[in-house]
């Protein structure tokens, strides 16, 4: 079966049938699993063996949508979370020890960049930022204690590109563990272990659900990486429910076509704004203008699905843009099928200093659009309405 293209993998890569020959992949609402006799369940707990047992250890839902990444990204294995939170947080958690040091992007998911400062250094876990615009800056930050080096390309909000290329090899060079954030690209867009990561986080939460409805989070990469992170997390808790994996795994049957039609419209709204006069700067992986267009167009095969533009007039006309949208959601998530408007600066981000938020190329006056599937003429209307007031 591995050997069809992405889209088919997506879609017929699916548990066993069991006795009712059902067609669509059946719901598994079940906290444990029975054994035959006290042999088994003896050899069950034996940790070689994968048989389910416990559905905060493993469950057939959770499995199959954790096949289907492991192998949209060409991993090894993988382990399934809650949240895409818990995956990032777990995952650190996992495999740091108190000591060890972490170089990081700086402008990273704003819970993320939380973590790193306020929470690791409770466990002597510190990090060093480098300008995702200048990974010059990568190599002096290393010291001996530096275990991980981890980014995010497309960055949030600012999406900024980083070149996973020379990534793998600064992390290979310094024998680092190099772990990507790939929420904003998708599998269908790009595959960091291809240059050189050793795992690939999500939250799968945005586009992979893409319609808002549940949250969950993956991890993927290295066996055994994510065998330190499965044992971790089968004793800690973070695991996805059930349910929420087996609407997950309906929703990678469709995300090629979702992506591509994401995809499809961003650009053509980005290259609408590019020529507004109301906008002073956009931003997107897949405009020539865009700074690091040439990496985008080596590592990935469309553009994403947001926008960062700046609105000419700063912070008060950033709000009154968001207040003038007629259609357009003005909500916390993205990668939904619904077209999302975001003001960073004020939400996501707000908890950084002012300073910091600038670093990680937060203005006051950017604005995050998470392009939708409605149609484009009706995105770019209510946008261009919205400037126009
Ligand atoms: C949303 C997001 C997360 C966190 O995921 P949750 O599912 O909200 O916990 C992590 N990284 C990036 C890039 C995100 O956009």
């Amino acid at each position: 079966m591995d050997k069809k293209n992405f889209e088919t993998n997506a879609i017929r890569n699916q548990m066993e049938r069991s006795q009712f020959q059902e067609h669509s992949t059946p719901l598994y609402l079940t906290s444990s699993f029975v054994f035959e006799d006290a042999e088994e369940m003896r050899a069950s707990f034996s940790e070689e063996n994968d048989r389910n047992i416990y559905s905060r250890f493993s469950n057939p839902n959770t499995t199959e949508f954790v096949e289907k990444v492991v192998q949209m990204e060409g991993a090894e294995d993988g382990y399934a979370f809650a949240t895409g939170m818990a995956a990032v947080f777990s995952t650190f958690a996992a495999l740091l020890n108190s000591g060890d040091h972490i170089v990081s992007a700086r402008s990273v998911f704003g819970s993320t960049h939380t973590l790193f400062t306020k929470y690791f250094p409770k466990w002597h876990i510190e990090t060093s930022y480098f300008d995702i615009n200048n990974p010059d800056e990568i190599e002096p930050l290393i010291t001996s204690s530096t275990k991980i080096l981890y980014a995010e390309s497309p960055t949030n909000p600012a999406v900024d590109i980083i070149d996973l290329e020379l990534l793998g090899n600064i992390a290979k060079k310094h024998n680092l563990l190099l772990v990507i954030d790939n929420c904003f690209a998708t599998p269908y867009i790009q595959q960091p272990i291809k240059f050189g990561a050793d795992l690939v986080i999500h939250s799968a939460t945005k586009l992979m659900d893409g319609q808002g409805r549940v949250l969950g989070g993956v991890v993927v990469g290295k066996a055994d990486l994510v065998r330190e992170i499965y044992l971790f997390s089968r004793n800690t808790g973070p695991a996805l429910s059930p349910f929420n994996a087996w609407v997950l795994s309906k929703s990678l049957e469709t995300l090629a076509v979702r992506v591509e039609k994401h995809c499809e419209n961003a650009l053509k709204i980005a290259e609408f704004l590019e020529n507004h006069e109301q906008i002073s700067k956009v931003k997107y992986p897949f405009l020539i203008s865009h700074p690091q267009y040439e990496i985008a167009k080596k590592q990935m095969k469309l553009g994403g699905n947001i926008i960062a533009v700046e609105v000419k007039g700063g912070l008060e006309a950033g709000r009154n843009f968001l207040n003038a949208l007629k259609m357009c959601s003005l909500s916390a998530n993205l990668g939904d099928t619904r077209t999302i408007v975001n003001h960073p600066a004020s939400t996501t981000h707000s908890k950084l200093s002012e300073e910091e938020q600038l670093l990680a190329g937060i203005t006051p006056g950017l604005v995050r659009i998470s392009v939708g599937l409605e149609n484009i003429s009706d995105i770019i209307q209510d946008i261009n309405d919205a400037l126009k007031r």
